[in-house]
């Protein structure tokens, strides 16, 4: 599960995996406050393997990072991301990315990291259920496996949930850290497609 926390590290390591960043939980988690200055991290097996920099703006959110291909140097990356909101039926507003892709400018809940920029799936050309490459479809249904364990709500793109009741500490940090390799699994096989 990703972490939010305060500090000044900003290194993307992992470029075999997909980092995705999700406006709903965002949202969810209060985060959506102009001026509000938050690292969004990622973790494999307890260790940090990548984080950003989020800064909320008015109508954009600023992401912060560095980032390297495999065997090239690192790269600094500062851009923004627009926002827009759509009135939601009961009260209140839900927000959305505008995908900051050259040319796209789809409104989307999820961006994904794939080459260098964070863009939306159809940019990279990320597909669901029948275009599910074999590989990605397995590592996808073996986390959702888990997810029913964890009494997480289905589906891997839904993020991850808390600790069930009951469930001792150890065994909840070994479901999530294998949950978490089928899910980074699973995206680096979409994003290859
Ligand atoms: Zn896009």
């Amino acid at each position: 599960m990703g972490n939010y926390n305060s500090g000044r590290r900003s290194e993307i390591k992992c470029t075999e995996d997909c980092l995705s960043i999700d406006i709903r939980r965002w949202q969810r988690d209060n985060l959506l406050r102009v001026g509000l200055d938050f690292n969004r991290t990622w973790s494999c097996r307890g260790e940090v393997t990548a984080t950003i920099n989020v800064k909320i703006k008015l109508d954009q959110v600023r992401l912060s990072y560095s980032y390297r291909k495999k065997g090239s140097e690192w790269e600094k990356l500062d851009y923004s991301v627009k926002l827009q909101t759509t009135p939601c039926r009961y009260g209140g507003v839900r927000y959305w990315f505008i995908c900051p892709a050259m040319g796209c400018g789809r409104r989307v809940a999820l961006l994904y990291l794939g080459n260098k920029i964070f863009a939306c799936r159809h940019c990279y050309q990320l597909a669901y259920r029948s275009q599910r490459k074999p590989l990605c479809d397995r590592k996808a249904s073996r986390a959702d496996k888990l997810r029913d364990t964890l009494k997480w709500e289905a589906g891997i793109l839904n993020g991850n949930g808390c600790k069930p009741k009951g469930m001792h500490w150890k065994t909840y940090h070994r479901l999530v850290t294998a949950h978490d390799e089928h899910v980074n699994k699973s995206m680096a096989a979409l994003l290859m497609m």
